[in-house]
């Protein structure tokens, strides 16, 4: 097992400044990692660090502004973690957005969105750590985030969100044997609906969920009718993360029920 602790790990984590990657931060820091927050939004990351201050773990956490799309500057990132801190022992490939809407007015931005952040942004994690993990050989572990919409057909309004995720879960499933060898484990999170700013404030598909135009209020109404009342807090979803990784469990599931249960919810919604 390449992971059996968290004291003295240090752990990267993108979109690592709200909802389940701060969860997820929040829980390695309490278990004694050093995190390094690694999100797009300034404000976002003003935040999450201003809810640590204060506490006696606030030195294990400080943070970079990145955006996951954007190879030469993900580059750097992982330069600077080696400069700083000797390289990174878990990477959390979390970043990710929500590019829902009529799958029939999608435009190739729409696409190139969706894809971009949530398969991209995964993929440029690997390419940039893993000679890294490699080149330290203390081994590591790599989560990526993808949703329980990779593994239950959703309605058209998520199909590019549904897919982009279902490649996070076949490339991470495809890699995991031969990242093994290299004493790296692998894991994916499928969360069910943890509460977040992912549907509040969507960083929505370029052209069709702006605020306003209608279709984000009903889809929204929609979603909650599809999810229900089963939100999860972020930490609990951040203690089954830790618990996964020690475990090097392949899929990280946060609403075990869901994988059976919401297509059928949202048939019988949509009908
Ligand atoms: P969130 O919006 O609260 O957090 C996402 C963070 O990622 C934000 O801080 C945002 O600034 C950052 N981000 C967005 N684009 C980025 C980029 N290009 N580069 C770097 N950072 C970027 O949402 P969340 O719900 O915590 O989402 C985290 C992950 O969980 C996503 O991959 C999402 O698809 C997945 N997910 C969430 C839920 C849920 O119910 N919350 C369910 C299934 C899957």
């Amino acid at each position: 097992m390449a992971i059996t602790t968290f004291e003295g790990k240090t752990a990267f984590i993108t979109g690592g400044a709200s909802g389940i990657g701060l969860g997820i931060a929040k829980i390695l820091v309490e278990r004694g990692a050093q995190v390094v927050l690694a999100d797009l939004r300034q404000d976002h990351i003003d935040d999450a660090l201003a809810s640590f201050a204060g506490g006696d773990k606030s030195n294990a956490v400080s943070a970079l502004q990145l955006d996951v799309t954007n190879r030469e500057a993900y580059r750097e990132a992982a330069q600077r973690m080696q400069d700083e801190f000797g390289g990174v022992d878990i990477l959390v490939n979390n970043a990710g957005v929500g590019p829902e809407g009529p799958v029939l007015e999608a435009t190739y931005a729409d696409y190139d969105f969706g894809f971009g952040v949530n398969v991209g942004g995964v993929i440029n994690g690997f390419v940039e750590f893993l000679p890294q993990m490699i080149a330290h050989g203390r081994g590591g572990h790599i989560v990526s985030t993808a949703s329980l919409a990779a593994e239950v057909v959703m309605p058209s309004f998520m199909a590019i969100y549904g897919a982009s995720k279902a490649a996070v879960c076949h490339y991470c499933e495809a890699v995991k044997p031969e990242l093994a060898e290299k004493n790296i484990g692998v894991s994916i999170l499928l969360p069910g609906p943890v509460k977040s700013n992912i549907h509040e404030t969507q960083q929505n598909r370029p052209t069709h969920l702006v605020e306003g135009s209608g279709y984000q209020a009903s889809e929204k109404k929609l979603s909650r009718r599809i999810v229900g009342d089963n939100w999860m807090e972020p930490e609990e979803a951040g203690r089954l993360v830790a618990d996964g990784i020690l475990a090097d469990q392949t899929y990280i599931v946060t609403h075990g029920f869901y994988k059976d249960g919401m297509r059928a919810r949202a048939e019988a919604v949509l009908a």
